[in-house]
Formats: structure tokens, sequence, C-alpha cells
């Protein structure tokens, strides 16, 4: 393989650092620039991996840390707005046996473990800086910073997130939706009892929930109708989250006690997206959020960026000709993993906005894992 290739990987989140990771053990070099000047300042508490994104962790050569960090677990409960365990269900392990079906970790200190990583491939990381002008020929693109510096590239991977600028300057209009749900999200201590997600469905929102993320630490998220953020101010945050967790039992009042700082509590709403069509022009190719996104009800958003990292760096280093064919091959194996998992994750949240009682949740998420269960 040619592995004098250069490329410019636009975003240091999940997909960005793990193309980076990967096209660098290849030989590649690589660029990585990242808009903010805190790379570590990730916003979110926590985040639930299931196997299939420790399948590529593994291959990133991370899980060992993933593995001691996180807080593994196999099972989900659902239960009732007070606390009663209704049904316990096994977790698919989509990643293979030898790997948890679910691991629970902090945001930040999967950042940290993939900057690291990055840090270590001997890739070139600019932070606090963005790509400004890219001007495309034939075979490569010329690439403008915000801080002046200009180089060229023969290929650039937009993995610049859900508000991409790269998918917009070149010309892919798709954009992100609001699913009509927002999320209330903060860290909270893990009381001792919790060793899986618990879900309760119904109260004053649709979903109250939880999930360990480490051994002494825990992520905890109520989910409602959005609301109109700028009604929200910041300040009123942390009261605002506890007067939904109030209303929930069992491990709940525990948690509750500590929403106190308003600092410390995110509100997001819930998006989708999927970019119909190609996913790259000429030599610039979207990886991530920037590609698609789904409100987070089956927890496979940074699952499916991580996928993309992985087939997207397997095609480009088994060719020596980087051309559309190439990327059509890309988008084609990503979509017929992403837009199940788009699709389904969007219907969990739509049957719950429209009350429907009855719909088979569970079945649909069977069917989704199992999918997953194969490689991408
Ligand atoms: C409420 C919520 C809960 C979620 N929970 C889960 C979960 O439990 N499990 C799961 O698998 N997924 C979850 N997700 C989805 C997951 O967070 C995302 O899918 C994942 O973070 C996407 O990674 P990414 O690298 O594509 O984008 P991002 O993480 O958004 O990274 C993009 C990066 O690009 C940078 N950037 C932006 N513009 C530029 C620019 N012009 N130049 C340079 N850099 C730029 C940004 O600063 C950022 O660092 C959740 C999402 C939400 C909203």
């Amino acid at each position: 393989m040619n592995n004098t290739r250069t490329v410019l990987v636009i975003g240091g989140g999940a997909a960005g650092n793990a193309v980076t990771i990967l096209l660098r053990r290849a030989g590649l070099t690589v660029d990585l620039v990242e808009a903010r000047d805190d790379w570590n300042a990730t916003a979110g508490s926590g985040i639930t991996l299931q196997g299939n994104a420790l399948r590529v962790l593994r291959e990133l050569g991370v899980w060992e840390q993933v593995r001691a960090c996180g807080f593994g677990f196999g099972s989900v409960g659902i239960t009732a707005p007070d606390g009663t365990v209704l049904h316990v269900q096994r977790d698919l392990r989509t990643g293979g046996d030898d790997l948890p079906a679910t691991v629970g970790m902090q945001r930040p200190r999967l950042q940290r473990i993939l900057i690291d990583a990055v840090r270590g491939s001997g890739a070139t990381v600019r932070l606090g800086t963005r790509a400004e002008i890219l001007d495309q020929d034939g075979d490569g693109v010329r690439v403008r910073l915000g801080d002046g510096t200009e180089s060229r590239y023969d290929l650039v991977v937009a993995a610049d997130g859900l508000g991409s600028a790269t998918r917009a300057a070149i010309g892919i209009t798709d954009k992100p939706e609001a699913t009509g749900m927002a999320i209330w999200r903060v860290a909270a201590p893990r009381p001792a009892g919790v060793t899986r997600t618990d879900l309760a469905y119904g109260g004053p929102a649709y979903i109250a929930g939880y999930c360990p993320t480490s051994d002494t630490t825990l992520y905890a998220y109520v989910v409602e109708a959005a609301r109109d953020r700028a009604c929200l101010p910041p300040d009123s945050h942390a009261d605002e989250m506890r007067g939904l967790a109030r209303h929930y039992g069992g491990f709940w009042p525990e948690i509750t006690a500590h929403i106190t700082d308003p600092a410390k509590v995110n509100y997001t709403w819930f998006d989708r997206m999927l970019v119909e069509g190609s996913w790259h022009r000429g030599r610039v190719v979207l990886a991530g959020d920037a590609a698609h996104c789904c409100p987070p009800t089956l927890a496979q958003g940074a699952a499916m960026s991580l996928e993309d990292a992985w087939v997207l760096a397997q095609l480009l280093t088994a060719s020596d000709t980087w051309d559309d064919a190439l990327f059509r091959t890309y988008h084609e194996r990503r979509t017929r993993r992403v837009r199940p998992v788009v699709e389904a994750s969007v219907q969990i949240g739509q049957w719950q906005l429209d009350g429907v009682r009855d719909a088979d949740v569970p079945g649909l998420m069977g069917r989704t894992m199992t999918m997953l269960q194969e490689l991408p």
C-alpha cells in the first residue's frame, strides 16, 4: 500500500480520534484539527458503550484502559416510576462473547483515553483552530486553517460532528432535525446497589434512567418533551432536573440529593439525521455525527461513529486508489447498518411522544441489536 499519502482529520471526537489512530497505524501522515482549545472539555456526564463500540475500541488498542476505567454489565432493568423492578432483560453481546454487553463510562475519561492514543500515534494535532477554506482538484484538497497555515492533503475526513461546517462547505445540505424530546443529564455518586442501567417509563417524564460509569460514579438522565431552551436559564438547570427526578423511587432519592450544581447539569435536545446519497464530495468524506445522528434511545451514536472510522480506515488502507468507487463502498457498508439504527432510535422515541402503550419496543431493540452482532 502507498503510505506516503496525507490525510487531514477535522474534529477530535470519537470518530475523528478513531480514524486518526487507525490511519497512523498504517503509516499514513495524519494531521488532526480540533476547534476547541481544551480538547478534553467533553460535554455530557456519561456514555453507554455497547459491545459493538467496545469491539472498535479494542481494535484501537484502548480496550484495557476502557475496561479499567468503566463499569461493565450485562442487563437492563425496567422499573415502575416508584422503583419496583418489573423486568430484567439480558443485553445482547453485540461485540462478541469475549466483550461485555455494555460498559458505562465517564465521557471525559473516554475522551482522555482516545486523546492519549492519538498523541501516541504520532499524528500532528492542532487545537483551537478550524479548516476555513477547502479547495479541491482531482486528487487532493488544499486547506487553509483559521491560524493562517495552508497545506495540501490527499484526503480530508470531516468528523466535525452534528453541526458539521465541512458538510455544508462541500455542498451537502442535510441538517439535523429535532425529534421533539430533550434530556437532562448529570453525574452523581453511584449508590452501591446500582450495578446496571435501570429505566423507568412513565411518571412526569418519558424516561428516567441511570447507568453506572465507574465503581464510584453513575450518570442519571431524565427525558421529557423538548422545551424552548431560551426559557431555561442555565442557573435553573439543577432545579428543573431535580423537579422531575424527585417523582421517581428506588435509587432516585439518593441520586436526586446530588442534583444541586446547575453547572453540572446538561440539557440537550434529541436530533436525527442521515445524510442521503453519498457521504463524500471528491476527496472530502464524512464520518460520525457529521453523517448521521439519532436520539440515544439505543445508545448507539458513538458506536456508529466508531464503526464509521473503522470501516473507512480499512478501505483506505487496503487500496492504492482513493476514488468514487471506494467512497461509495464505504457509504453502502455504513448505511446498511446506520439506517436501521437511526430509524429504530427515532421510532422508540416517537412511540413515547405518541403515547403508544403497546408498542413492541423490546422486539425492535432485539432485532436491531441482533443485526449489530455482525461485523460492520
Ligand atoms: C444526550 C446524548 C446522549 C448520548 N448517549 C450516547 C450513548 O450513551 N452511547 C453512544 O454510543 N452514543 C451516545 N450519544 C451519541 C454520541 O455522543 C455521538 O454520536 C458521538 O459523540 C459522535 O462523535 P463524533 O466524533 O462524530 O462527533 P463529536 O463528538 O461531536 O465530535 C466532533 C468534534 O469536532 C469538533 N469540531 C466541530 N467543528 C469543527 C471544525 N469546524 N473544525 C475542527 N473541529 C471541529 C468539535 O469540537 C468536536 O470535538 C449521545 C448523544 C446525545 C446527544
